[in-house]
């Protein structure tokens, strides 16, 4: 469903993705991991096409993002993405916050975006917030809302960015029980996380990054049980 193809990317002189090459099937759970700094956030926002590339293909199914011709607004709303900080319209409740993207870009009438708004709170636990504002909600609701708000879309995937790395303790589990649920679901999915629980739950591969480069890419008993290079060893050893 997802490819990416010798793919590399510069930030002026500095090259953040060297030759990065991987595919995710459908119903896939891809988690990202790798020390700070070596290209995963970057990776992953190439793609849903928040980060142009100047080297190498990505599709989506058919569509082929780093094409220029490629309407990137009706690309996000096919790939959800969720980020570290929620990013949610703190002027907007949490229903206009679902409601907002479904309206504007899938022309959906407000009734029917309503709709689909309040079965994806309940999905999250949050039927009874609707009404309320983020800066009202904690950090794990306010994420949660954050996935609902991904989900009201209909995506064929969701990319992940460090969805708990800015969470208090007592609120990742929450939110991580969110994700189990919909990878259960059968949803494609492309995690980064430090969150090796999740990885070794409901990861189907885990890729391991350094230095801009998929150093690994491999089934995940692989990784954690024999994992291929120094730095990824170094990595398990620190965060385990
Ligand atoms: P990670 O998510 O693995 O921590 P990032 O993808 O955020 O890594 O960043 C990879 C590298 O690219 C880092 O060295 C970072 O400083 C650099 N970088 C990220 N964003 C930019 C940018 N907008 N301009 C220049 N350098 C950037
Ligand atoms: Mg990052």
């Amino acid at each position: 469903m997802i490819s990416l193809k010798n793919i590399s990317k510069w930030y002026g002189h500095f090259q953040v993705l060297t030759d990065c090459s991987t595919e995710v099937q459908t119903g896939e759970v891809v988690v990202v991991c790798g020390p700070s700094g070596s290209g995963k956030s970057t990776l992953i926002k190439t793609v849903n096409g928040l980060e142009p590339i100047q080297q190498g293909k990505i599709q989506v199914n058919d569509i082929v993002v780093n094409d220029r011709h490629t309407n990137l607004a009706q690309l996000r709303a096919k790939v959800g993405m969720v980020f570290q900080h929620f990013e949610l319209f703190p002027h907007l409740s949490i229903i206009e916050n679902l409601t907002l993207a479904q309206i504007k870009v899938l022309k959906r009438n407000k009734d029917a975006a309503r709709e689909k708004g309040l079965k994806l709170l309940e999905r999250v636990g949050l039927s009874v917030q609707a009404n309320k504002y983020p800066g009202q909600l904690s950090g794990g609701q306010q994420q949660r809302v954050a996935i609902a708000r991904a989900l009201c879309m209909d995506p064929v995937a969701m990319l992940f960015d460090e969805p708990t790395s800015a969470l208090d303790p007592e609120m990742i589990n929450e939110v991580l029980d969110v994700m189990v649920e919909l990878a259960h679901d059968g949803m494609t999915m492309m995690v980064v996380t430090h969150e090796m629980g999740f990885a070794r739950k409901v990861a189907n591969r885990v890729i391991f990054m350094d230095e801009g480069r998929i150093v690994e890419d491999t089934h995940k008993e692989a990784f954690f049980q024999h994992p291929q290079t120094d730095r990824a060893r170094d990595f398990l050893a620190k965060i385990l």
